[in-house]
């Protein structure tokens, strides 16, 4: 099936006037390769140029236009070269910086040139500061501030606001209903034809609602919000389509394997655990590969759940892969797989990075024979090299951190290259509804919303920094009690270096503090068999006390632990440290969080930390992080790269989404070629969501 492309689309932007190869190829850094991609590069937000601001009146934070006079433009070189231009209007002096520019930039900045800026004032080394504002030399033509709402636009090096605006202009003059049509139905249009719509949140009228555009909000952005919102629906639909037209091996019940694994456990299941047993069961009997998303808040009991979807594989005498995003925890699903399984008769093996060459080559031996029934592992089973002889199911613990594509890749791992195996993703980090919809909208989800009985909840406190002598008395006396505690240095910045260092400074001071304590240390930096002999003492009870960094996030398992402490948790998402916190009251204990925090705390900094006292509620949490910081923040930036949009916002759209997932399943079966032409419009061609 071809679908009528957006002809549009097929008319390369060099074909504009004024854009030769230079500026094409600058253009293409922002994915704009053709005139349709100039119509659908969308306006991030809106500023109002009705006035000029004098600069006396700016404020930090504050978006505004001014006019001032050089008075000096000078490169300086400082950790970057930058070019450094002081403007003054009579009413107090204003700098600003460029980081990229050209010579012929400074020149034309001589002392006395007027101009018209338009940026953000921020506070910098030289009082207030602009980074790369906007600029025009202010010369008697100009016309006097315009009265429109002014788009601003996502830009890039060499392709500015005043540069971008001119092209789009140009590009909306060519749009007709023929070569961009309206695939939606009439019925979901509200009102507006797309071109109409486009139109105007390019160049919105002078009368136009200006606080709605500024929200996103306008009848016009609503529209184009639930066309681009469908057709990432369809995506997502069209993804599990496909996977689901593959053939998977259909595996029978598995009643007594999982009767003598249910034997060795000291405790029956949950009525969650056993419910979503069945969701699985339902799955993996059929020929169609089960695309299922198991979400339980940490200590739900996840694993044992694993287990016994494993059962259904192992009954039919098939492989089974488990992935975990660290080796830690691959390291502690083989420990409860091999202790479980093995009494069995059922050989578990562990695919490590770590492992050396010959293990390596051992275990894949063994995975390719097919001897290895259960293989463990982390991104390891990712690799070429691993060939499965018979694999039926794959588990996947924890995935948000893996990407849709590494799930996708995993297509080629099966029985022979032809049957798909099953897959069961299973997360901790709760999804709020809406959000689900939009980031699994290829997965069926199932929840284990009870908790195993007897745990007692957490109790979380938030203590200042400065009363960290009390803190580490408290541990003292946990400890020499015969408990075990963590200590959780977290660092704003991404970098490994910097957060183990911080994690070495503080175990040096907490060995300092506590010298009756065996104390251990564990961070990202270390070797993997380093990281895991600690974890393993810890898991023993031959430390006390572990000083680590987020690493121990995921999953880890050690009941005794009764205490953490988690040093500046204002700087964590509250899905972070919910997961963080799950590290503890994991036994029938009473256990402690201890959130000690930088002062001055701010408002918004003190609602945030003052849910996590209120609830343990994983969901409750989420919604709130939604709430307080985005999607991106709950779901981890690496899904949120694969959902990023031009103009949609789960957050702000998300009473859109029951109709949008309507809307898409509707057209798949009604109009599949619409389906295809929104797909190509909206969504295809951007990396991210390259076909695997
Ligand atoms: P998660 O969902 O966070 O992965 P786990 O599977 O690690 O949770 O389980 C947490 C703890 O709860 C483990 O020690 C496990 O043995 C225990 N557990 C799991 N299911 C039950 C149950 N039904 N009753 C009692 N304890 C359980
Ligand atoms: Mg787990």
């Amino acid at each position: 099936m071809t679908a009528t492309p957006d002809l549009l689309a097929q008319l390369p932007v060099t074909a504009m006037k004024g854009v030769g190869a230079a500026l094409a190829e600058k253009l293409l850094r922002l994915n704009i390769r053709t005139v349709q991609d100039l119509v659908f590069h969308l306006p991030r937000q809106y500023e109002d140029r009705s006035r000029i601001t004098p600069i006396g009146a700016l404020r930090p934070g504050l978006s505004a236009q001014v006019d001032g006079e050089v008075q000096l433009a000078d490169i300086v070189i400082g950790r970057r070269r930058s070019l450094v231009v002081r403007v003054q209007d009579g009413t107090g002096t204003l700098t600003l910086r460029f980081y990229h520019f050209n010579n012929s930039q400074k020149e034309k900045l001589a002392r006395g040139t007027r101009l018209r800026i338009f940026g953000e004032a921020r506070l910098g080394a030289s009082g207030l500061e602009m980074y790369h504002p906007e600029y025009a030399y202010l010369s008697d033509q100009l016309p006097p501030p315009s009265d429109t709402l002014t788009p601003i636009y996502p830009v890039t090096e060499g392709v500015t606001q005043l540069r971008l605006r001119p092209l789009i202009a140009q590009a909306l003059t060519r749009l007709t209903p023929q070569n961009l049509p309206d695939w939606l139905p009439p019925s979901e249009n509200r009102g507006w034809s797309l071109i109409a719509a486009l139109r105007y949140v390019h160049a919105p009228p002078n009368d136009a609602d200006r606080s709605a555009l500024v929200a996103g909000t306008h009848p016009s952005q609503q529209r184009l919000a639930f066309e681009e919102l469908v057709a990432h629906q369809l995506s997502m639909q069209k993804r599990r389509a496909e996977m689901r037209a593959n053939a998977a091996p259909a595996l029978p019940a598995a009643v007594s394997l999982q009767k003598k694994f249910l034997a060795s456990l000291p405790f029956p299941l949950t009525g969650a655990q056993q419910r979503v047993l069945g969701e699985i069961a339902a799955d993996v009997t059929t020929d169609k590969p089960m695309l299922r998303l198991v979400q339980g808040d940490v200590g739900a009991g996840k694993t044992v759940v694993a287990a016994l979807a494993a059962c259904h594989a192992l009954a039919a005498d098939k492989q089974v892969a488990l992935m975990a995003p660290t080796e830690i925890l691959a390291e502690q699903h083989a420990l409860n797989f091999s202790r479980w399984f093995e009494p069995l008769s059922i050989r578990v093996v562990t695919l490590l990075g770590r492992l050396g060459v010959k293990a390596r080559r051992e275990a894949n031996a063994e995975i390719s024979s097919g001897s290895a029934q259960i293989v463990i592992g982390t991104h390891a089973l990712f690799q070429e090299e691993v060939v499965f002889r018979k694999l039926a199911l794959v588990i996947i613990d924890e995935q948000h951190r893996f990407g849709v594509h590494q799930r996708l890749a995993l297509k080629q791992k099966g029985e022979n290259g032809l049957l798909v195996p099953h897959q069961l993703i299973m997360t901790a980090t709760p999804i709020p509804r809406t959000l689900a919809m939009s980031a699994y909208g290829d997965l069926d989800t199932s929840v284990i919303d009870e908790l195993p009985p007897g745990r007692t909840p957490i109790q979380t406190v938030l203590v200042a920094n400065d009363r960290r002598p009390e803190i580490v008395e408290r541990i003292r006396a946990q400890c020499l009690q015969g408990r075990q505690a963590y200590w959780v240095c977290t660092l704003i910045e991404e970098s490994e270096q910097l957060q183990a260092q911080a994690a070495e400074a503080t175990y040096a001071e907490l060995q300092l503090a506590l010298p009756e304590l065996r104390i251990g240390l564990v961070h990202g930096r270390q070797k993997p068999a380093e990281k895991a002999a600690v974890m393993q003492a810890f898991k023993n009870g031959d430390l006390q006390l572990l000083v680590a960094t987020t690493v121990i996030e995921v999953g880890v398992d050690v009941p005794r632990a009764t205490l953490m402490v988690i040093e500046n948790p204002e700087r964590l998402g509250l899905a972070q440290l919910h997961q963080l916190r799950g590290r503890v009251g994991r036994g029938a204990e009473q256990s402690f969080c201890v959130l000690l925090y930088q002062t001055p705390l701010g408002q918004l900094g003190r609602e945030r930390l003052g849910i996590m006292r209120e609830t343990t509620d994983g969901f409750r949490i989420a919604e709130k992080d939604l709430e307080l910081r985005g999607p991106g923040e709950v779901l981890g930036t690496r899904q949120t790269g694969e959902m990023s949009f031009r103009l949609a916002d789960l957050l702000r759209d998300a009473a859109l989404l029951p109709a949008v997932q309507n809307c898409a399943r509707q057209l798949l079966q009604s109009d599949p070629q619409a389906a295809e032409a929104l797909l190509t419009r909206w969504v295809a061609g951007r990396e991210h969501y390259a076909r695997v």
